[in-house]
């Protein structure tokens, strides 16, 4: 119910738009196909990841020779759910960390996530959100106060884990990340915590600076955990359209992204950057949030995404 409520704005937009691009057309034609086309750039979902969508519909206008207009939302809602399955397996809808091994010294193995994303995406509230999701579960979990470069972030931070009741290594500002991220894994190694949450620095200042911190980060993080991060998750602000694609584009040439976080699907009606991104950048969709409350985080799944926005 959340999710339609969220994905509101998106699907009144979407709806609308498609109405008219079939207006007056009882059979699916080049017209209407370069309306539609016209319709997915508008609503974000990306020029290529829309012509992958309109080739589609077209093989299926190929092979049935005729396709009627009444018939186009049904099938453009099968095609993008067939698109979203190619990158995300999951119908899952709750949260959940894999088992992992012991460690070789006999402890528990934490579940370690590296946070990144611009500033202003929403990744503050997002770590929040899962460390609450994630405590509710019984989890114990850690956080790392790792974007240093602001006090501002440390101290947000600091806000939701007080919220949320777990606890936040942090040091003082502009200390080193990389020892940031290892004392929270030790740290969190010593408490038996199960999930470790670092955050990291929020500035895109240039590539090579990104790649090499959010490197030194992962090196520094395997010494205490050997295979972490387990997930490095990407946060985009789903309401900046092209900003979220050209931020993807930076952060998976910088480090090995494998999991994204869409924020602020409330209050926009740009919720095709969820289709567009996961499809270009070939990386499952994990959460997406649409609101600013502790319970406005979801799980990704991409049946209930694709009924909300087609409902
Ligand atoms: P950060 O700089 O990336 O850490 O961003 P913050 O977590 O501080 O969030 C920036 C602003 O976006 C805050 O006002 C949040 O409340 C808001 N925000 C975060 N996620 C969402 C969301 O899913 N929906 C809405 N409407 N606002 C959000």
């Amino acid at each position: 119910e959340t999710l339609d409520k969220g994905l509101e704005k998106s699907k009144t937009s979407f709806l609308g738009k498609l109405g008219k691009a079939v207006a007056g057309k009882s059979k699916v034609d080049d017209d209407v196909l370069d309306n539609l086309e016209e319709v997915l750039v508008s609503s974000d979902v990306g020029v290529n990841t829309t012509l992958k969508v309109i080739e589609r519909i077209e093989q299926r206008v190929a092979q049935d020779k005729y396709l009627g207009t009444d018939e186009l939302n049904g099938i453009l809602r099968e095609e993008i759910a067939a698109l979203l399955s190619e990158t995300n397996s999951g119908e899952e809808t709750e949260y959940t960390i894999p088992d992992l091994p012991k460690q070789e010294n006999g402890k528990k193995t934490p579940y370690v996530l590296m946070v990144v994303g611009v500033n202003g995406v929403g990744k503050t509230t997002t770590i929040g959100k899962l460390a609450y999701q994630f405590k509710k579960q019984g989890l114990k979990v850690v956080l790392g106060a790792a974007d240093t470069f602001r006090a501002a972030a440390i101290d947000q931070l600091q806000v939701w884990a007080d919220r949320v009741d777990v606890t936040m290594v942090r040091q003082d500002m502009g200390s080193d990340p990389a020892s940031v991220a290892f004392d929270a894994l030790e740290s969190g190694v010593n408490q038996d915590a199960d999930v470790i949450i670092i955050d990291t620095a929020g500035r895109l200042h240039n590539k090579i600076n990104l790649m090499n911190e959010l490197t030194k980060v992962k090196r520094v993080m395997q010494k205490v955990v050997g295979d972490a991060p387990h997930d490095v998750l990407l946060v985009l602000d789903g309401s900046t359209g092209q900003n979220a694609f050209e931020q993807a584009k930076q952060f998976t040439a910088a480090t090995e992204v494998t999991s994204l976080a869409v924020t602020k699907l409330d209050g926009t009606a740009k919720g095709g950057v969820v289709i567009g991104i996961s499809d270009q950048f070939q990386i499952p969709v994990k959460y997406i949030g649409v609101g600013e409350g502790i319970e406005d985080l979801q799980v990704f799944n991409k049946y209930e995404f694709v009924d909300s926005f087609f409902k």
